[in-house]
């Protein structure tokens, strides 16, 4: 099995930065309502192995149907690199979003359809 690496990522203008330790492979693109329209192609990692590195208290937060996922985003540029939730097995986890992540070529890695709307 790969390794983990670590990335670092940023939202567009740069008030939030973040590291990420992960295997990048499959990435993941969701037709919910929030997703279809952010468009963002999601890598999911244990809480543990991602830190807000500048940013943590500028933060806005969005919510919505069960309100278990806390979408992050900056109040500033709108762009959102990450949500936090949990995983099936109750391990806090972060979606994070691959395309804030810094010096990766998302052409090169397959995508996985999440049909998330008929959740
Ligand atoms: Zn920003």
């Amino acid at each position: 099995m790969a390794s983990k690496r670590s990335y670092s990522g940023s939202c567009q203008c740069g008030n939030i930065t973040f590291s990420a330790e992960l295997v990048l492979g499959e990435l993941v693109a969701c037709n919910c309502s929030r997703c279809r329209r952010v468009g963002h192609l999601l890598a999911y990692l244990p809480e543990s192995d991602f830190q807000v590195t500048i940013g943590e208290a500028g933060m806005s937060e969005y919510r919505f149907n069960t309100g278990r996922i806390a979408h992050r985003f900056c109040p500033v540029c709108g762009i959102q690199p990450y949500a936090a939730g949990t995983a099936p097995d109750g391990t806090p986890s972060i979606a994070v979003n691959a395309r804030c992540l810094d010096g990766v070529d998302l052409d090169a890695l397959p995508i996985k359809r999440c049909d998330g709307a008929s959740y």
